[in-house]
């Protein structure tokens, strides 16, 4: 008998895994494919604050997971020796139109209030010009930008190759790779997996990304199933032998992420498609977004593509992430629908979960309750 059965080797599952074994249960953690398989494996791991305005219960959420992360990530990079390429490098966004300008100088006064907390001081700056000239291009900031000094960035799959190991190394865990679950029985606490086998346990979290709002036996078992909580939405990014320094800030203008990683790499994201025929490869639609990336940032010009990536972002309805137990079946919890933030939260999301399986209060922003969720469904 296991304590907490994971479903779904993601940045959701293996931050759950984590937690657990952290907090003395034993784990089981099983991945259909590979750990890394679905959205989580990309290349783009850009942690981005929400603006600094209308302040509210997610906003401070993801704020103050944000701030704790780097603390997080530096034991586990100490354990192992691996690296998860994270860097709290800030992040420019050009201003090119001047009432954009007006905006971001009031977001900079509420960025001394909402971004200054419990010895935390992170700045939204208006500034002339950029610090390194052409990081961005002198034409996307005729009314300046604005350097935040909240935003940082991983390597997604050196993060999750840090979680795995990380977790191999622990006694109370088993990590399967290869073996989905195709069947939970939540009555009795019985999950039969896809080569046969049967196992009993007394929680399941549910962190397996899109599928979490599919149709399937472990969802129409707990009723969850239609209609679904969420959609997948298809993203595609790329990833550049750039040559540039790595503590570059991450630019970001409408949607587009160029993310400066360790070893001169430069990833660029994404697209958002709500509507595709092949969920896993790229297309024209990426190239349109390389090419505006290196007219943002002229230093990419000739930088070759050596990489490119499509995957299925979890996005809940109502855009934000899912965690806690179902009202319904005190042994099944719900970890997910991060869609564009997961990488910032889901340590604070997956220790939220795991207190309350171990019989702590944790407090989670309303919106990402379940019974939040069921509501906007109906
Ligand atoms: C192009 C792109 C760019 C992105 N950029 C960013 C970014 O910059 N910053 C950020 O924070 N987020 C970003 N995201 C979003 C982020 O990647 C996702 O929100 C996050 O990875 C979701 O993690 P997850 O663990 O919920 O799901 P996933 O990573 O999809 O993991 C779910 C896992 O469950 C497994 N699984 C499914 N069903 C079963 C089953 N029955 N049994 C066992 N295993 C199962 C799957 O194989 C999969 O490995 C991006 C996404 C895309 C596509």
């Amino acid at each position: 008998m296991t304590d907490v059965l994971i479903v779904g080797g993601g940045i959701m599952g293996l931050w759950a895994a984590v937690k657990a074994v952290r907090a003395g249960l034993f784990v089981h953690l099983v991945e259909r494919e590979r750990i890394g398989a679905g959205a989580s494996g990309g290349l783009v791991g850009a942690l981005m604050p929400h603006m600094p305005d209308r302040w509210n219960p997610k906003k401070q959420f993801q704020f103050e997971a944000l701030a704790s992360l780097e603390a997080e990530i530096a034991p586990l990079e100490a354990e192992t020796g691996l690296s998860a390429g994270y860097r709290r490098s800030g992040r420019i966004m050009p201003l090119g139109k001047p009432h954009l300008r007006t905006i971001a100088l009031r977001h900079e006064q509420e960025a001394v209030t909402n971004w200054h907390q419990s010895g935390s001081t992170f700045l939204w700056n208006v500034q002339d010009s950029p610090d390194v000239i052409g990081w961005p291009a002198a034409e996307a900031c005729e009314h300046g930008v604005v350097l935040d000094t909240l935003a940082a960035r991983v390597f997604p799959r050196s993060f999750l190759n840090l979680l795995k190991t990380w977790l191999e190394r622990q006694h109370d865990i088993i990590v399967e790779e290869g073996t989905g679950v195709d069947r939970l029985e939540l009555g009795c606490g019985r999950a039969t997996l896809s080569d046969g086998r049967v196992i009993t346990f007394d929680h399941c979290i549910l962190a397996n990304g899109v599928d979490l709002f599919k149709t399937t036996d472990c969802v129409t078992t707990s009723g969850l199933a239609t209609p679904p909580l969420g959609v997948p939405v298809k993203g595609q990014a790329a990833l550049l032998d750039a040559g540039i320094d790595p503590a570059l800030p991450v630019v970001f203008q409408d949607g587009l992420y160029i993310i400066p990683h360790e070893g001169g790499r430069v990833a660029i994201g994404s697209t958002s498609e709500d509507k595709f025929d092949e969920p896993l490869s790229t297309d024209a639609q990426l190239d349109v977004l390389i090419e505006r990336a290196r007219a943002f940032a002229p230093c990419l010009r000739d930088a070759p593509v050596i990489q490119r990536w499509a995957g299925l972002r979890p996005k809940a309805i109502g855009r934000d992430p899912i965690a806690g137990r179902h009202p319904d079946h005190k042994s099944l919890h719900l970890l997910g629908g991060g869609f564009k933030i997961s990488f910032g939260i889901a340590h604070r999301l997956a220790e939220a979960v795991i207190d309350r399986i171990s019989g702590k209060a944790a407090a989670l922003p309303p919106s990402f309750e379940l019974a939040h969720h069921f509501a906007l469904r109906r």
